[in-house]
């Protein structure tokens, strides 16, 4: 009889995976962590010349430096003038398996994005959700709705995370902070866990797509690094969008209104015009998975001259150049409409789909795929449809897939995280570990 139950007990102990056990730990060092993280505000601002865009951020950073220095990391760094924070986890393998197993790196974004504001951030724990429709207490006609929210019911019994309802949650990307925090902390209590070198990095800037410019890739020192700042639970990405911005500019001719007739050229009516041109079913609003599109997104302008910037999207180069032929048909068409008016369009390139140089290191994204299988996540391969920092990252010689962070509805006070993802979360960052340390020799 105890031969048998100690039997059964090794039995189901060597069927769990790492960090499977402890999971209340877990849940709560994450979650404590988020609502302490989410308390400062931190975004971004677009159009800053520099990086960090707002000195807020530093608030945060100078948090996460001091924890990952009480943590008795040995290099952790803040870079005082662009607020990068760097951090290594020395290996627990021989000196031998060391020097061969590659160093791989964690990283997630500080700032927040500047659609809602993220000040003075109220989270609210719904403990043991028992379904149906969330009415956040300070603006009740803020409700995440299970309509719109399938993965609610998924919850139910879970712990699940919300604001207010008058600000942002910023769980994109603090809960990617606090699951690489966690992550690191549990890796360091549970030294029998093998891992190699692991890098952790968090930066600024990421919403405004700055993110990368000063990060120094060569003084951190991973080989392959993961960005923890994908959404719901299992999302796994190796593409990204290519992406372009065009500036179109029209010109006409300002006079005096009294006197304008025969002299004026009104450059407004040509920039409706064109905007008018623009493919139906070629928009942010009417297209979705691996569908490209084309997005008109600000408008400036008076009689004199209008400024129109454009989002150019796809997944394929070809239907980039594409989408860069029916801007300039639209063009013609408006020339033809408005012969005195100029028209110039203006296109430079944002960030290319970092699948054409991930192909190259399967291993990547498949060590990825296996440490969520052995916590029971199913991975979801999901096409970005924007960037990451890891798709510029991968460009300059870091390959950078993105792995989930949990959240829900990013970008938006209906904004919510249910706890269980930040453990799976967590559990995957410890696995991967575990797998390249396993797996990764030589590569
Ligand atoms: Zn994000």
């Amino acid at each position: 009889m105890r031969a048998t139950l100690v039997l059964l007990i090794t039995l189901f102990l060597s069927e769990m995976s790492l960090g499977q056990v402890d999971e209340g730990w877990i849940k709560k060092a994450a979650a404590d962590r988020l609502i302490r993280y989410v308390k400062i505000d931190t975004q971004s601002k677009e159009d800053m010349a520099q990086v960090p865009s707002t000195q807020k951020q530093f608030d945060l950073a100078r948090v996460l430096l001091k924890e990952l220095q009480d943590l008795g990391l040995p290099e952790a760094r803040l870079d005082e003038k662009h607020c990068y924070v760097y951090a290594t986890l020395p290996s627990n393998l021989s000196e031998q398996q060391t020097a061969v197993v590659p160093a791989v790196g964690f990283m997630a974004h500080m700032d927040a994005s500047s659609s809602v504001s993220d000040a003075n951030v109220n989270p609210i724990i719904h403990r043991d959700y028992r379904g149906g429709d969330i009415v956040l207490p300070n603006d009740t006609t803020c409700v995440i709705t299970v309509e719109k929210n399938p993965n609610l019911l998924k919850s139910v019994g879970d712990d699940i995370i919300t604001t207010d309802g008058t600000t942002l949650l910023a769980a994109d990307d603090k809960a990617g902070i606090a699951e690489i925090m966690t992550a690191v902390e549990y890796m360091l209590k549970h030294p029998e866990i093998k891992h190699g070198t692991i890098k952790i990095a968090f930066t600024p800037d990421e919403e405004v797509g700055k993110g990368p410019e000063y990060f120094d890739i060569k003084g951190w020192g991973a080989k392959y690094a993961y960005t923890v700042d994908g959404g719901q639970l299992g999302e796994l990405s190796e593409e990204t969008f290519n992406a372009q911005a065009a500036v179109v500019t029209f010109s006409g001719k300002n006079t005096h209104p009294g006197y304008a007739k025969g002299i004026m050229v009104n450059s407004l009516y040509a920039a409706s015009y064109f905007i008018s041109l623009f493919p139906e079913d070629m928009k942010p609003e009417t297209t979705e998975g691996r569908e490209g599109y084309l997005h008109p997104y600000d408008l400036t302008g008076n009689e004199e001259q209008s400024r129109l910037k454009v989002l150019i999207r796809d997944f394929d180069m070809s239907g980039l150049e594409a989408e860069g032929k029916i801007l300039q048909e639209m063009k013609q068409r408006t020339e033809q409409k408005f012969p005195k008016v100029k028209i110039n369009i203006k296109i430079t390139d944002t960030y290319r789909n970092m699948y054409s140089v991930l192909e190259k290191y399967p291993e990547v994204v498949e060590f990825a795929e296996e440490a969520m299988k052995r916590v029971g996540v199913k991975p979801i391969l999901l096409p970005v449809r924007g960037g990451t920092d890891g798709s510029q990252l991968t460009f300059m010689g870091l390959p950078t897939p993105n792995i989930f962070a949990g959240e829900e509805n990013p970008h938006g006070k209906l904004e919510w995280i249910p706890a269980n993802s930040m453990v799976r979360s967590v559990q995957t960052i410890v696995n991967i570990s575990n797998i390249w340390a396993e797996r990764g020799a030589g590569k």
